[in-house]
């Protein structure tokens, strides 16, 4: 699989169907052209992605995205004034535009306005929006540099678009505004704060749902690791042997010396959600561990993301 920055063949590949990985401020992206019913398809074959699990579309900017949307509230304009192009994803219902394929069949769809330069000067390049789920195989855990993604894939990809390490982490925070209030269906890389900051109330979260077509990255058992992972309590923890700590900041040190990844020096959880997916990858790989064990994080900023995520990739204790 071949990876390097080449803007012009990333583009000639996506107009002749083929799927490229692209980077984004949140994780790498595996991306075809979102009107192309085929290439979409690609993108479920190469992830082994269930078609119940819709994807989002990609684009420049809101005069891009129009055409794929209609009747969009006031409050799509307010939030992408100030948050995009950035980690969020707006759910809006959907024009004719969009294949069902994109959308499972539902009658809205996901729109995101990724920060990465690499990939905003992609999208300038192209006249369509770029259909795009995580660059990983269905339900294992999300890459967040191109090695993360070479370990997954062989040649189903065309071309790793290669933007380094992406600056946050995690994926985006999914927003639906289809009624009147905006709800979050996912936890992401915008925190909760920031959220409600601009809308000028605290919005309802989506319940996590094991199987609904329509509950973004909602299924019971997603971003996981091959190795068990348990969440657990540090101070009454016995620590096996051939296990290894993920730690948020200084809250295992009392455990040394196991295995360890500490995600935070600072015990910041917007560093810990940049770290996260890698530490996860890491462990994952290393021969002399077979089980992780981590806490939960604190519930503020992207504490929630992070505990998220860590409800669906780990196990019960
Ligand atoms: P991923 O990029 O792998 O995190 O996957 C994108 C997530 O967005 C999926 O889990 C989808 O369920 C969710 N998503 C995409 N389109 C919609 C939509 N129209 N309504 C609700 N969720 C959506
Ligand atoms: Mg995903």
């Amino acid at each position: 699989m071949e990876r390097g920055k080449d803007l012009a063949k990333a583009a000639n590949l996506i107009r002749g169907g083929k799927l490229v990985a692209i980077p984004t401020e949140t994780v790498y992206g595996l991306a075809a052209d979102g009107t192309n019913v085929d290439a979409v398809a690609g993108i479920f074959s190469a992830k082994k992605r269930p078609f119940f699990d819709p994807l989002i579309l990609h684009f420049y900017d809101i005069n891009d995205a129009l055409p794929y949307v209609h009747s969009v509230p006031d409050i799509w304009y307010l939030l992408t004034k100030t948050f995009s192009p950035g980690p969020v994803t707006y759910v809006l219902p959907r024009s004719d535009k969009v294949p069902d394929l994109v959308t499972s069949g539902l009658d809205t769809v996901g729109v995101r306005f990724p920060r990465h330069p690499l990939t905003r000067e992609l999208l300038a390049m192209l006249d369509v929006p770029l259909a795009a789920p995580s660059a990983n195989r269905f339900g294992y855990i999300s890459p967040t540099k191109p090695e993360h993604i070479e370990g997954q894939f062989t040649n189903e990809i065309d071309y790793i678009l290669d933007g380094g390490v992406c600056d946050l982490g995690v994926e985006s925070t999914i927003l639906d505004l289809t009624t009147d209030r905006v709800k979050v269906l996912r936890k992401g890389s915008l925190s909760i704060e920031s959220l409600s900051s601009i809308i000028g109330y605290i919005p309802e979260m989506a319940a996590v749902s094991s199987s609904r077509p329509s509950a973004p990255g909602n299924i019971d058992v997603h971003y996981a690791p091959s190795k068990p992972l348990y969440v657990v309590d540090f101070q009454t923890l016995e620590l096996p042997e051939n296990a290894a700590l993920l730690a948020f900041g200084n809250n295992a040190d009392h455990l040394l010396p196991a295995k360890r990844i500490q995600l935070s020096e600072k015990a910041c959880t917007k560093e810990a959600a940049t770290n996260f997916f890698a530490a996860l990858h890491t462990l994952d790989a290393d021969d002399n561990v077979d089980l992780i064990y981590c806490e939960t994080f604190p519930d503020l900023e992207l504490g929630p993301a992070l505990n998220d995520r860590l409800t669906r990739a780990g196990r019960e204790v």
